[in-house]
């Protein structure tokens, strides 16, 4: 039984494929900044899944990941719709950066600003109006963003109790990302990930390569296949839930910030466990000497580690997720 789902300019209310815009702000010369919307809607019923990238402008991962998943998508085997905006912070993407260039107040990132407000800030209503049909139609949400290198793979899902968090986690278990944070619900309060799951809709958040193009054609397959398989966990797909095993859930994580700048080689890759002290990377001078080691201030797993080649003071060294625990 067909229903109806509009989101912004695409209009789907029948099995297929309808694409259009969703209108999500004004750039200073009047003209509409408009994101991709493509709904494939399934001869039969089942969840809406909502898909989106880039809300970090430049996390041009997600993007590619979305579009593979799209293109084996056929209407006539899917169960359910898929929702995706590909390319969410529009005026960011296209400015190749992380926040768009038209936020001149605080409040920047778009992932701290949901649900967003009608009456705030460039990216409050920016974040409201993409809100607004997430909220009314999606039953489940996927999130994708990347870190700084391309071996960057974690993941995060609500813990917020109850069927949401039972759901989320299910979809955690079944995109396999090893390194997952349970999210308190006190972390990234602003995300559509922990907004969405306070109203009602399982959510999850992939992390998956690094900016820009620093992410390898395997990444995209892979995780694009890990979708499936959480689509098949969802009912949406046939065939059997992959299982990828134990994760290793952390309890909440740490940002490490540079303390000074100069040339940067990081000696640890993504996943690698740290103890405290160990070497993260190496320092080197303009003349291309040793000049000193970052090292680990805390125990965990690396989510995340700058991958130099030169940093500046500030700039985030690593993201490391603190007690990981087998599950
Ligand atoms: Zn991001």
């Amino acid at each position: 039984m067909a229903r109806e789902i509009i989101v912004g300019t695409a209009r789907s209310a029948a099995p297929g494929v309808a694409k259009g815009f969703l209108h999500i702000a004004d750039a200073p010369d009047g003209s509409p900044l408009n994101a991709p919307v493509v709904i494939v809607q399934g001869e039969t019923d089942g969840p809406v899944l909502w898909l989106h990238g880039c809300v970090h402008g430049q996390e041009f991962c997600g993007t590619y990941i979305i579009h593979e998943v799209l293109r084996s998508l056929d209407p006539k085997t899917l169960k359910g719709t898929v929702v995706a905006l590909p390319m969410l912070n529009i005026s960011a993407s296209q400015a190749r950066q992380r926040m768009s260039p038209y936020e001149i107040y605080h409040g920047g990132d778009l992932n701290r600003q949901f649900p967003g407000d009608p009456n705030g800030s460039f990216t409050q209503q920016m974040a409201h109006r993409i809100y607004e049909p997430l909220k009314r139609y999606a039953n489940v949400l996927i999130d994708f963003h990347t870190a700084s290198t391309p071996d960057v793979r974690w993941a995060l899902f609500p813990k917020v109790g109850g069927e949401v968090e039972a759901l989320s986690e299910r979809v955690a278990r079944a995109f396999g990302y090893r390194a997952t944070l349970p999210t308190p619900t006190t972390l990234l309060a602003g995300s559509a990930m922990m907004v969405a799951a306070r109203d009602g809709i399982a959510s999850y958040i992939a992390e998956c390569g690094g900016k820009l193009r620093g992410f390898t054609d395997d990444a995209v397959t892979d995780a694009a296949e890990r979708t499936r398989n959480a689509m098949r966990a969802l009912g949406m797909l046939d065939g059997t839930v992959k299982d990828h095993g134990k994760l290793y859930y952390f309890s909440t994580f740490a940002w490490v910030t540079f303390q000074r700048g100069g040339l940067f080689q990081r000696s640890v890759a993504c996943g690698d466990r740290l103890e405290k002290g160990q070497v993260i990377g190496t320092y080197y001078d303009a003349y291309g000497n040793i000049d000193g080691q970052a090292t680990a201030p805390h125990p965990g797993i690396v989510l995340s580690v700058n991958g130099g080649p030169v940093v500046s003071s500030g700039d985030t060294l690593v993201h490391i997720g603190l007690d990981p625990r087998e599950v």
